[in-house]
């Protein structure tokens, strides 16, 4: 017998009744863990319905009321981190390590909406006219969707949740349906710290889902998370219906390394950002550009760390790089392998026959290293999401930052230099969101916002940080006037004879 993931919704489990599930799997042994129910258009109806009953009196509920949920939030998510690291190595397959790290960055985003109380403050413009004062508030949007990829369930729903509930918002999160386990976790710790049933709410399932959270009048906003054709779908059919959208997509991260950097930090670098999680995050390294003359030193330096790379299951301590999510997902990415030797690329390290530490029938995907890639190759092109790093050429700066910013991606970038200038130079001119300078994965601090540029992000409002509380907050600025009649003589600007 296998689990079963339900919903929940008015703070409770809820069962699914569209009669469709899907498989959930432990990666590191290819069984299938659990089913997890997917919504239909009347689960997606019950959970906006039931965040709608919530909403008046969480948007009454009082800041510090809110708050102290947010804190009690906070200390079980502390408490309980391993236990959240281990679902999430459990469904995703990522090593116990990078699954803590994943939760330590999701929690951070809860202590910055514990700030609520501050960064709610509205402005004061006192005599704005004679004795008109102007001021503004910041108030909920009312019931807001949150749909969110695999790769980091715990992290991506921190990204949101609890900005959108501090600003005083419902939530309805339809999480991926590879690794669901995580969301309904942090249903019951935010229900034990506190909030009101309905006030937050997860809907299992697929496109049916989303689609359902789209159309739905009382949605009023959607923030996304997932691959760039379907952020771009979600951010057309979102704003196409009048809701605010902030869609997030794909990436191919490039890092740069000019001659004068320290190649032995940088290839440390390459090895962690590009392997780790194997590969499957957003702002992964997939491409090192090696600017003349460093390339063969830094792939002989690259290629030495890869070898020692221990990939196994990721609850083993010793394992430093676990499986890939899905057997689909493994068979997409090893054809990348495939196609980039068709089309020419040297591969320096390929990962199709490795040996893991792990069961047979896992996921199983060792780094694997490409030299010479070229635009025009699909390894090049192409999101792979998975274990494969590539390494371009460049001859000298000006191409490397002409090759970043052809690339229809804009989500991170690192340059790696000694020069403080060339550093300056690059994230002047670079046409990507998110720059690290001797940093190979620049994921903003929870206080400033992330996002990238062009096809890695739709709307115009990052995630988290200051501009999520801009996202899920809408201004009113009122004009004031309380004429004193009591201060006989004073004009209060009224007509006289009025
Ligand atoms: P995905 O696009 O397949 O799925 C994301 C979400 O959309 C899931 O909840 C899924 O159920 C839903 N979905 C899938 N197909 C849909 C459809 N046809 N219509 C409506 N909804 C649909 O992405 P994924 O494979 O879960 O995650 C990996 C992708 O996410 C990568 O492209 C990665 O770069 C991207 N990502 C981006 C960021 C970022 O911040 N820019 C962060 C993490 C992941």
């Amino acid at each position: 017998m296998t689990d079963r993931i339900s919903h929940w919704i008015d703070g409770k489990p809820v069962s699914g009744t569209a009669g469709r599930t899907g498989d959930v799997f432990d990666p590191a042994t290819g069984q299938v863990r659990a089913q997890v129910d997917f919504a239909g258009p009347a689960e997606v109806e019950r959970a906006v319905a039931a965040a709608s009953a919530a909403l008046p009196g969480w948007r009454g509920t009082s800041l510090a009321g809110r708050t102290r949920v947010l804190f009690a939030f906070r200390e079980l998510l502390q408490a309980r981190k391993d236990e959240l690291a281990k679902i999430v190595t459990g469904e995703h397959g990522k090593v116990e390590s990078d699954a803590a790290g994943e939760v330590a960055r999701g929690i951070e985003n809860v202590e910055y909406a514990c700030g609520a109380a501050q960064l709610l403050k509205g402005g004061f413009s006192e005599n704005a006219s004679t004795s008109v004062d102007v001021y503004s508030i910041a108030q909920p949007l009312g019931v807001v969707g949150v749909i969110s990829p695999f790769n980091f369930p715990a992290m991506v729903p921190l990204w949101f949740v609890p900005n959108a509930l501090a600003c005083g918002n419902t939530v309805v999160l339809k999480p991926s349906e590879k690794d669901p386990s995580a969301a309904v976790f942090l249903a019951e710790l935010l229900a034990e710290a506190g909030l009101p049933p309905g006030v937050f709410n997860v809907l299992h399932g697929d496109k049916v889902a989303v689609d359902g959270l789209l159309e739905h009048p009382e949605v009023k906003a959607v923030s996304f998370v997932g691959s760039t054709p379907i952020a771009r779908y979600v951010y057309e059919t979102g704003t196409r219906n009048g809701k605010r959208v902030q869609a997030l997509g794909g990436a191919k991260n490039h890092m740069v390394v000019l001659p004068d950097a320290d190649l032995d930090l940088a290839a440390d670098a390459a090895v962690s950002a590009g392997f780790g999680s194997a590969g499957e995050r957003c702002m992964a390294v997939s491409v090192v550009v090696a600017v003349d003359p460093v390339g063969d030193e830094l792939v002989a330096k690259i290629t030495e760390r890869m070898r020692l790379l221990r990939v196994g299951d990721g609850r083993n301590p010793d394992s430093e790089m676990g499986p890939l999510v899905t057997r689909a997902h493994h068979a997409r990415v090893s054809s990348y392998v495939d196609a980039g030797v068709t089309e020419g690329a040297t591969l320096a390290v390929d990962g199709r026959a490795v040996e893991a530490d792990g069961a047979e029938g896992g996921f199983w995907l060792g780094p694997t290293l490409f030299d010479h890639v070229r635009p025009g190759m699909s390894v090049y092109t192409d999101e792979i999401f998975g274990p494969v790093l590539s390494v371009a050429r460049a001859a000298d700066f000006d191409e490397a930052l002409a090759l970043i910013n052809a690339n229809p991606y804009g989500n991170g970038t690192a340059v790696f230099t000694g020069d403080g200038a060339a550093a300056r130079r690059f994230q002047n001119e670079v046409e990507v969101g998110m720059v690290g300078v001797n940093v190979p994965i620049p994921v903003p601090v929870g206080y400033y916002s992330f996002g990238g540029w062009k096809d890695s992000l739709f709307g115009d409002s990052h995630a988290y940080g200051p501009e999520g509380f801009h996202f899920f907050t809408r201004t009113k600025v009122v004009t004031s006037r309380w004429p004193d009649s009591s201060h006989a003589g004073v004009n209060l600007g009224f007509p006289k004879n009025s």
